[in-house]
């Protein structure tokens, strides 16, 4: 059956206000703030109860984000004989998913061909052994005055040299290291308050399990165009159903940007949702109260009281 569009409408509004804290919402919940305003007994006050002097209707950011990062560099390497005929050339195919990937390509051959090995010019084809340290011998375990022949290189003090491998003669070439990096980040930006608040928020509204929150909650981080007779002024910033943004916005967006670090960007995968907050200021005979409201991923409402 094909559901009609204004069903569907009213399906994403009921499930969104789900996550759009006020204070009706929380009383209906069961929610109650009791604070106790002075140290004495029976003053606690439920603050849900009582006018707030000032609201204001704020989000928080959860960011869901991975990025495929491309870095790349070139050194001038030299290579046996073989390993320079199996090398790889050409240019890394960009890969269909995120994935983390090593690659070196040939660049550049240096020189018409083959030339002597600059490992081994002391005994051609050959390397010190890097165990005994061309001793040919080491010491038996815990005892100092004798030795054993080195099973490195069965006492000859000399291994095959591992740049030329053996041949005596080598390549030089650049070649072109391709480094794909996956970086990932999953974090909720907390608009600047107090911190007490702030630290509340963070542990309250940490991101959960890859998609724990709805998808009602997602939005379009960048700023719209302003339309009308202002068109081409400056843009507006994003709001979610009333709640502002703040600082939290320009935080997430620019963490965005920076993942997958300072080179080439391949693929991108960001998803960003609001976490809607309602901050409360209560000041009752001269005492002071700040309180936020908001919803945990699980749909749990959440509520924090700090003295101001
Ligand atoms: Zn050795
Ligand atoms: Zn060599």
């Amino acid at each position: 059956m094909e559901r009609r569009p204004e069903t569907e409408a009213t399906d994403t509004r009921v499930m969104i206000e789900r996550y759009l804290p006020t204070i009706e919402r929380a009383r209906a919940a069961g929610v109650s703030v009791r604070t106790r305003l002075w140290h004495k007994p029976g003053s606690a006050v439920d603050l849900l109860a009582v006018e707030p002097v000032e609201q204001r209707r704020l989000a928080a950011v959860t960011l869901d984000a991975r990025a495929l990062g491309r870095t790349v560099w070139e050194k001038n390497v030299e290579l046996s004989e073989d390993h320079f005929a199996a090398f790889p050339t050409g240019i890394p195919p960009e890969p269909a998913r995120m994935i983390a990937a090593s690659h070196h390509v040939l660049v550049a051959a240096h020189g018409e061909g083959p030339a002597a090995c600059s490992m081994c010019p002391t005994r051609p084809g050959r390397e010190i052994c890097a165990r005994c340290c061309g001793g040919g011998k080491i010491h038996l375990d815990h005892n100092y005055r004798e030795y054993e022949p080195c099973p490195g290189c069965g006492g000859a003090g000399f291994v095959r040299c591992s740049v030329c491998e053996g041949a005596a003669r080598t390549r030089r070439a650049r070649v072109r290291f391709v480094e794909d990096r996956v970086d990932t980040l999953r974090y909720t930006y907390v608009p600047s308050m107090t911190v007490a608040l702030e630290s509340a928020l963070d542990e309250a509204l940490a991101p959960g399990d890859p998609g724990a929150l709805p998808d009602c909650l997602r939005f379009d981080p960048r700023p719209r165009a302003t339309g009308g007779p202002y068109r081409g002024g400056p843009a507006a910033e994003p709001t979610f159903h009333g709640h502002r943004f703040g600082d939290a916005l320009r935080r997430a967006t620019s963490a965005a940007a920076g993942l997958g670090g300072e080179g080439q960007i391949l693929r991108q995968e960001i998803a960003t949702y609001a976490r809607p907050i309602l901050w409360l200021r209560y000041k009752i005979r001269g005492a002071r109260r700040e309180v936020v409201l908001s919803v945990r991923a699980s749909g749990e409402p959440f509520v924090f009281v700090a003295p101001r």
